[in-house]
């Protein structure tokens, strides 16, 4: 992948910060291994102390318990639970500073590339593209949404329109998820801005309002169409920049890796992985098949138009 051009500023860099005040155990990447329980909760221990309120890339822990607490797409109103007795939220620290590093580089430019590709969609649609900030954490850190951990994968929170990163996700896309390069790391940044994309249309808003009133198995199955949208939204992403970059960006390998990332974080591969079996109501992120499908779609497309998942017959 050929990831030129200029850097975000929006970039929080808060690597060196104590762990959004400390206390709560980070530890690494506590990915699902074992048989751990039922649904996809494997991370409802660690998510249950704050209500984590997230939509995240990852595991999306149970939707119920994510996004049952949010009243109305990010609006001011929602709360979280009371932040205990920590200092101010750290989310309303600025700590820029110019990207040093490579990988920061990186996504610096990948959020750039990003702003540059949804401001222009934003103005064809006569709205204007709000950018979100990046957020780049070790272990925990303090977001609107409760406190963000790494465990989690990363993940966008409405509340504070920022998307969390923890950099060492991108080891395990190459180790564990065996989807190595840099243009699946790529795609889980402009996954995570599709949600943001989804914030600023309405949809999040939209479909937590709709969850209100659902059982919980047509809850997940709009969690689904919600999932697949911003990997559409992603491929949307991907066709403009590399357009704009002559078709330089990314070959075929590329595209080749971050299908196989898609497909390795579907949720029937990691149930497979996790419990050994498959339970398709529960599925919050769509399958590996739906999730390469519609990435391609906007991929293959660059039309966000293309997106609507949610009125889609066929996933
Ligand atoms: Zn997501």
């Amino acid at each position: 992948m050929q990831m030129d051009g200029d850097e975000s500023s929006n970039i929080e860099d808060r690597r060196d910060d104590s762990g959004g005040g400390g206390g709560f155990g980070g530890g690494g990447f506590p990915i699902p291994m074992g048989g751990g329980g039922g649904g996809g909760g494997v991370f409802t221990g660690g998510l249950g102390v704050i209500g984590f309120i997230v939509v995240a890339l990852l595991f999306g822990a149970d939707p119920g318990e994510i996004l049952g607490g949010i009243t109305g797409g990010g609006a001011p109103t929602q709360t979280s639970a009371p932040q205990s007795s920590g200092p101010s939220s750290s989310a309303s620290r600025p700590a820029q500073r110019p990207a040093a590093d490579p990988e920061t580089q990186f996504v610096a430019r990948v959020l750039k590339s990003t702003e540059i590709v949804w401001t222009d969609i934003f103005r064809d649609m006569g709205k204007v593209y709000r950018e979100p900030r990046l957020v780049l954490f070790r272990d925990a850190t303090r977001t609107e949404c409760g406190v963000g951990q790494a465990a989690m994968g990363p993940f966008y929170c409405p509340a504070d329109q920022r998307v969390y990163l923890d950099l060492g996700f991108f080891d395990e896309l190459a180790a564990r998820f065996r989807a190595p390069g840099q243009f699946p790391q790529a795609y889980v940044i402009a996954h995570e801005i599709g949600h943001h994309v989804q914030n600023l249309l309405g949809i999040s808003g939209k479909v937590q309002e709709m969850r209100q009133t659902m059982s919980k198995r047509d809850g997940n199955a709009l969690s689904v169409r919600t999932e697949l949208q911003a990997d559409c939204f992603a491929g949307v992403w991907a066709n403009r920049a590399d357009q704009q970059r002559g078709g330089k960006m990314i070959d075929d390998k590329d595209i080749e890796q971050a299908m196989a990332a898609a497909s390795a974080i579907g949720d029937d591969k990691l149930q497979r992985q996790t419990q050994g079996r498959i339970v398709p109501d529960s599925f919050t992120h769509g399958s590996s098949a739906q999730r390469t499908r519609w990435f391609r779609i906007g991929l293959d497309s660059g039309d966000y138009r293309k997106c609507d998942t949610f009125r889609a017959q066929q996933l």
